[in-house]
């Protein structure tokens, strides 16, 4: 499997996904000034316009250059937008230039909205539990791709709202580490005063190589790791790519991920009937979680229904609402911290894992 390529026939650059440096090497190697790179991040990223002849402190005649010589500006077209009469989620359904759908989800909650991305349409994974992995992968998105599901989002949104972004929609966004990463440099330039690196969470089912890799880049974003169960054999029948990059080997990249950045991991846990619920799934999580400075966000199984799921995928069920709660307060009061994902956006299918489109 080639994790890293899109299908993209690139006949012209696509400059808009560029991090700063790179628009900075792409203005001198066209010859021109570096300084114009910076305006024209400016005007991607913060005043996040769609057309070169809006860049009002660039020539004329540069505008109409960049108009011919490079590629679309606005990566994705919106094609619908659903919003959850329940909990005012909102679900945007886009399509690429090559005619791909992807999902971005915004949950609104009271002070701190955020912005759900997607970083491939679909997911080569193949998790028991996630609607996306039920599929299929098409391809990665690059990060022009990522960073204009928060253009429209915060564009559509009463104006820049979002105050946090998480990397948990579609597909596994450390096997598209590059494009990931370069989306996050381009955040990382305190895009608003609010959207700060901290402020941005990358979900990953754990590709230990890239953890460390990401650590070592020193971005300071969060990692919440989809641990699911602490023990290897389960995990691995929900998570089957845990064969290949087993708990034990995550753990151990999440804890240099942990020192070398100083943050906290988060750790996704989705209670599933019978499966990761029971007693000694409470004792080894407790004893894993005395471990390492983290927290735990406990989700409630969302249904699949709506996938018609066959195989193992078909026997989970959600963990009845009288034992999470008991597992939650069993956690807490040994003063571990854990928030629960109260589900939003089920009645739009747009809850955790429930994001798939069906005709790419
Ligand atoms: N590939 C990444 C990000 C996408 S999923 C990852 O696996 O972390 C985002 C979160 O939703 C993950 O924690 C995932 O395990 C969880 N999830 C997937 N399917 C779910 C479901 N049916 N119900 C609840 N959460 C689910």
């Amino acid at each position: 499997m080639d994790i890293e390529t899109n299908n993209l026939q690139k006949t012209k650059p696509v400059i808009k996904g560029y991090t700063l440096k790179e628009l900075k090497d792409y203005f001198s190697s066209v010859g021109e000034k570096r300084f114009r790179g910076e305006q024209v991040f400016n005007w991607f990223y913060r005043h996040l316009i769609d057309s070169y002849n809006d860049m009002q402190n660039l020539p004329k005649p540069l505008r109409e250059k960049l108009a011919d010589a490079t590629g679309e500006i606005n990566t994705l077209k919106l094609v619908s937008r659903t919003t959850s009469k329940e909990s005012g989620t909102i679900k945007y359904l886009f399509e690429t230039s090559d005619g791909f759908k992807i999902e971005s989800v915004i949950i609104p909650e009271y002070k701190r909205t955020t912005l759900c991305v997607s970083t491939q349409v679909g997911c080569p994974l193949d998790c028991k539990f996630c609607a996306t992995g039920l599929m299929g992968y098409r391809r990665n998105l690059t990060s022009g791709e990522i960073f204009d599901q928060y253009k429209f989002a915060t564009k559509d949104y009463e104006g820049r709202q979002i105050k946090n972004i998480v990397y948990m929609g579609m597909g596994e966004p450390l096997l598209n580490f590059t494009e990931t990463v370069r989306s996050l440099n381009i955040f990382a330039e305190n895009l608003t005063p609010e959207l700060r690196l901290r402020r941005i969470t990358v979900s990953t089912v754990g590709i230990a190589s890239k953890i460390i890799e990401l650590a070592n880049l020193d971005l300071k974003v969060n990692i919440a790791f989809s641990l699911h169960s602490c023990f290897e054999d389960i995990r691995s029948r929900l998570i089957p790519i845990n064969n290949k990059y087993s708990l034990k080997e995550n753990i151990d990249a999440i804890r240099y991920y942990t020192k070398k950045t100083r943050t906290r991991i988060t750790f996704e846990y989705v209670m599933i009937d019978g499966i990761n619920d029971r007693e000694e799934d409470y004792y080894t999580l407790l004893k894993l979680c005395k471990s390492l400075p983290c927290k735990i966000n406990v989700i409630p199984f969302n249904s699949l229904e709506h996938m018609n799921p066959q195989g193992f995928s078909a026997e989970l069920r959600p963990s009845p609402p009288e034992r999470i709660e008991p597992f939650v307060q069993a956690l807490r009061d040994k003063n571990i911290t854990v928030t629960v994902r109260y589900t939003a956006g089920i009645d739009i299918a747009a809850a955790c894992g429930q994001l798939a489109i069906l005709e790419n």
